[in-house]
């Protein structure tokens, strides 16, 4: 049995609180909901009906407080109605104690909550760390009023990157592209333990996991999402490094390994 496993034993009996290794997690959920299987692209009646009983996708959207060493980051900032918020403050941090903020991509469901009821910055004393093709694809190809205004909010607290820079000390994006343009995943490093917190690289696990080659209709280039969702999970099954998603079942952690044509967790 891993550290890991053990730590998520804890989690269920306790809090939203995880460990890899050095690395604490906390996982911030934001809300859970149903849709229709018609969101989906490429899977059969027979695949549908095997891993959906009920006939529904589960859906939950999740944000992450990760804290290593001296720094604490989070990554995504979930919807815009402050819930995000309202869960750190659950956990005991204040929107002015985040200091760092990591964008995996930029959709709603993780941009929105960047800022409050009145359209200012939620965290006023946040550098926001956004891939430099993400940011040009949404402010400069699709010109989203919402995005537009959202970082101007933070102007010259956002900070722009490449795909496999080192973003800050101790934590590098890697290019996960397809879903949007710009998605990026991070992988964090500290004392030989590592964590990738992986955006949406998948939204409904119950099939995606064991079918890869399901897409959904809000990936921008389906057939891209669906190569960088088997490059970052044969990565995370190789090296054996737990994964956090922004659209997994709650807590959003999990390890996993490689199972028939696709992927389980363990
Ligand atoms: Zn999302």
């Amino acid at each position: 049995m891993t550290k890991f496993f053990i730590a998520m034993l804890a989690v269920l009996l306790v809090s939203s609180c995880s460990f890899a290794g050095s690395i604490e997690i906390i996982s911030l959920l934001d809300r859970t909901g149903e849709n229709e299987p018609s969101l989906l692209i490429g899977a059969s009646d027979e695949q549908i009906s095997k891993y959906l009983p009920d006939g529904k996708l589960h859906s939950q959207i999740l944000a992450f407080y990760v804290k290593f060493g001296n720094s604490a980051i989070l990554f995504d900032a979930g919807l815009h109605d402050g819930h995000i918020a309202k869960e750190l403050a659950k956990n005991g941090v204040r929107p002015e104690d985040v200091k760092v903020i990591l964008i995996t991509h930029l959709h709603p469901d993780h941009f929105g909550g960047l800022i409050d009821d009145e359209g200012k910055a939620e965290f006023p004393n946040a550098e926001v760390y956004i891939s430099k093709p993400e940011c040009d694809y949404w402010v400069n190809d699709v010109q989203n009023e919402a995005v537009i205004e959202t970082l101007k909010q933070y102007d010259k607290h956002i900070h722009l990157f490449n795909f496999g820079d080192v973003v800050i000390e101790g934590v590098r994006a890697i290019e996960t592209s397809g879903h949007t343009p710009g998605h990026v995943s991070y992988l964090v490093e500290h004392e030989n333990e590592k964590l990738l917190v992986v955006g949406d690289i998948m939204h409904f696990p119950e099939i995606q996991m064991p079918v890869p080659d399901v897409a959904v209709r809000y990936d921008v280039d389906p057939a891209k999402a669906i190569q960088s969702r088997k490059f970052i999970l044969d990565y995370a099954s190789w090296k054996n490094i737990p994964i956090a998603g922004m659209h997994i079942t709650p807590p959003g952690i999990m390890n996993v390994k490689k199972s028939g044509d696709g992927y389980e967790k363990f």
